[in-house]
């Protein structure tokens, strides 16, 4: 070790050495100083530009999001940082929101909802620590409210507490889950309907039965009494009908919804439509002592293209329920009326059927038309019903292109409005009808001034002007006048039911007073036949007519009338159906033997003698070697072993029998469809009939077959 007393002691080193030691100690300090300070600077610069940079990234990073980061002081709420898609986002100002940041935390979105932060909510966030909500959010240039996720985070940055805000945008997800939450709710609700259809049509088709499977046993048991044995015969009778029904709408429905289904066109007659309705379903209302009425209005046309029976289903459908869900005394209507036509040639119809029954609650009246839907209420639990009825319906009438709507408050009523265009068929109106015969003056009588007035509408543009009383008493006033003044009028129609002085009488004053001047026509809803009787002979009145009014049905009338032709069918001839086919011989190809039994017990009735064949080629066969003339017509299953229906009709077509061609066929089976109708006609049998056999519709397609003659006044 050198001391300072060895140098001193071998003479030490000088001066000039120890200065020069210390120049180069202060050198390399300096050297080192700069050095030192030099470094900084760039670590300081590099720092910089990392700051720099990864505030870049941070700013592309938010700038693609729809996160919006926002860091704050939570004393006076001035954004120290705010990432930059905050005016693409929520379309704010980041000046205005870096210097106050409050309307953004605190003020919710007008007409938004979800949970805003106050004040406590940020006070009660500890360090470190985090709220989280969810809200609206109002975008400012959109217009739209958006729905955010809020994050507020506590933490503090160099040395000073800060506070950052994250919103970040779920709109998106949230009308996803939304929208999941619908389908899985209308999954459930199918699933529930399907659950509660089924214990529904379980207890459906089960009533029924039970009813034909114990009349059938107590049947045997009372065979001896012929009281019983009518009492039960009529209850079976009635419960199969009723379970017939019940299958048939299963299967119409199902048909429909799997598309099925296609229209069928054919001309028909909008009166003759609506008085078979009318007949249909007056004995339903009479039961429960309600008032069915039809009206017209505004100028309809008397014949359609369209398909009928379709058209039918819906109203039978809409009156069926009018009956069943309004009480005893009840009142329901149909108004059918033209609406302005969109397209010449095109007829634009509201179908109204109205009833101050028990009503429906609005809630329910939005799924009225869900297979399966029924409301249970006090009034409606006990009535017996599938809910397929308002769906099939509402299928028909979107089949042909119309539109269905429902108003009905519980406890009021219901009405169902059906709009629907249809081709007119058979020409222009006859409006010349009424100048060839110089009828120029119509007097209308009804109580419903509104029925007036229809009338009314209904005549106009046929040059016939149309005076119309609301009371008996009036009429014979005006009448009367008008015949002193000799304006007469030329027909007089009369509402046979009205108030005070009814149809009957106001007819016999106007005779006393006008003579028989001009034919008094009775409108009536009821049977015709009845009013006629009731009305007895003497009263002057010269022809009913059903109501709803038809300008074609008075011109019917009239023309009636001028060639003095009897309204009333003979009552010797038969009516439609009713002809005799005692006598007639038929083969029928039938496989099922219980089915073949209760046709020939049926047929043997009627006097028409059967003979059974258990599939289609034996029908061929037997048919082959019959003598001609020995059968007049033959029944088809189609559904058999061995040969089917429509191979052996085919079959028997082209054979070289000498009634081949013309021998009728008649189809029938269990395949009820439409289809199945057109597919029969196709391999040449004549016509079809679904099972289970209706007889008086059998006997009626045999008379148009066999016995045309017979057919009566159709
Ligand atoms: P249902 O076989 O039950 O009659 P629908 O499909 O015809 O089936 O009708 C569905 C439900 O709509 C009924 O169960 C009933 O609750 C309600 N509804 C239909 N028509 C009427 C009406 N005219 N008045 C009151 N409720 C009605």
């Amino acid at each position: 070790m050198i001391t300072w007393t060895t140098l001193a002691g071998t003479g030490g080193p000088t001066f000039a050495v120890l200065s020069a030691l210390t120049l180069l100690f202060g050198v390399t300090a300096a050297v080192a100083v700069v050095f030192h300070i030099r470094g900084s600077r760039r670590r300081i610069r590099e720092k910089k530009q990392e700051i720099i940079f990864r505030k870049k990234l941070f700013d592309l990073l938010t700038e693609s999001t729809e996160d919006i980061f926002i860091l704050f002081s939570p004393e006076n709420f001035e954004a120290e940082y705010i990432s930059p898609n905050l005016d693409r986002v929520l379309g704010l100002d980041t000046e205005t929101i870096r210097r106050d940041l409050r309307p953004l935390l605190f003020e919710p979105a007008p007409g938004g909802s979800g949970q805003t932060p106050t004040q406590e909510t940020l006070s009660a966030i500890p360090m470190g620590g985090t709220w989280t909500g969810e809200r609206d959010i109002f975008h400012t240039k959109t217009r739209e409210l958006r729905w955010f996720k809020q994050i507020i985070h506590r933490c503090t940055l160099e040395g000073s507490e800060r506070l950052i805000l994250m919103l970040s945008d779920r709109t998106h997800e949230r009308q996803m889950y939304e929208a999941l939450g619908e389908a899985l709710h209308t999954a459930r609700a199918a699933n529930q309907a399907k659950s509660n259809f089924l214990a529904n049509m379980s207890h459906d088709i089960r009533t029924p039965m039970n009813a034909i499977v114990g009349f059938s046993v107590l049947l045997d048991k009372n065979a001896e009494n012929p009281e019983r044995v009518r009492e039960y015969t009529r209850k079976i009778a009635y419960s199969s009908q009723h379970l017939l029904s019940l299958i048939n709408d299963i299967l119409d429905m199902s048909k429909i919804e799997s598309g099925k289904t296609s229209l069928n066109l054919t001309e028909f007659s909008l009166p003759e439509m609506m008085e078979e309705l009318y007949t249909m379903i007056l004995p339903q209302t009479r039961t429960k002592g309600q008032d069915l009425e039809l009206y017209t209005k505004g100028q309809l046309p008397e014949l359609l293209l369209g398909d009928k029976l379709r058209l039918n289903q819906v109203l039978i459908n809409l009156l069926s329920n009018g009956v069943k869900y309004t009480q005893e005394g009840g009142h329901i209507a149909l108004t059918v009326q033209a609406l302005e036509q969109n397209a010449p040639g095109r007829a634009h119809l509201r179908f109204q059927v109205a009833d101050n029954g028990f009503g429906m609650s609005e809630t329910f009246v939005q799924n009225i038309f869900d297979p399966f839907a029924r409301e249970e209420t006090e009034h409606t639990r006990e009535i017996q019903g599938t809910g397929l009825g308002m769906a099939i319906t509402k299928n028909i009438v979107d089949l042909m292109g119309g539109a269905i709507t429902v108003q009905s408050r519980l406890g009021e009523g219901s009405a169902f409005t059906v709009e629907l265009e249809l081709t007119i068929a058979g020409g222009e109106r006859d409006d010349a009808f009424w100048q060839r015969r110089g009828i120029t003056r119509l007097l209308v009588v009804d109580d419903e001034e509104d029925v007036c007035r229809n009338i009314q509408s209904a005549m106009e543009g046929t040059g016939v002007e149309t005076a119309y009383a609301t009371r008996g008493e009036e009429a014979v006033e005006l009448a009367a006048r008008a015949h002193e003044q000799g304006r007469g009028f030329h027909i007089i129609l009369l509402d046979w039911n009205m108030p005070g002085m009814n149809g009957v009488e106001t007819a016999r004053r106007i005779r006393s007073q006008v003579g028989r001047d001009a034919p008094i026509l009775a409108l009536t809803s009821y049977d015709l036949e009845e009013a006629r009787q009731a009305a007895g002979s003497e009263t002057g009145i010269e022809l009913f007519l059903l109501k709803p009014f038809f300008v074609s049905s008075l011109q019917r009338a009239v023309s009636q009338l001028e060639g003095r032709e009897d309204v009333k069918p003979d009552p010797d001839s038969p009516a439609p159906g009713e002809a005799s086919l005692a006598g007639l011989k038929v083969l029928a190809a039938e496989d099922n033997e219980i089915n073949a039994e209760i046709l020939l017990e049926l047929l043997e009735m009627e006097g028409i003698r059967c003979e059974i064949v258990p599939n289609g080629r034996e029908a061929v066969e037997r048919f082959a070697h019959s003598q001609a003339g020995e059968f007049d017509a033959i029944f088809m299953d189609i559904q058999m072993p061995v040969m089917d229906g429509y191979e052996a009709a085919q079959a028997i077509r082209t054979g070289d029998h000498p009634l081949a061609k013309t021998i009728p066929i008649i189809a029938m089976t269990a395949n009820a469809f439409e289809e199945d109708v057109q597919a029969a006609l196709a391999v040449g049998m004549n016509a079809h009939t679904a099972k289970p056999i209706d007889m008086e519709q059998l006997k009626a397609v045999m008379v148009q077959l066999l016995r045309p003659e017979d057919k009566g006044p159709s």
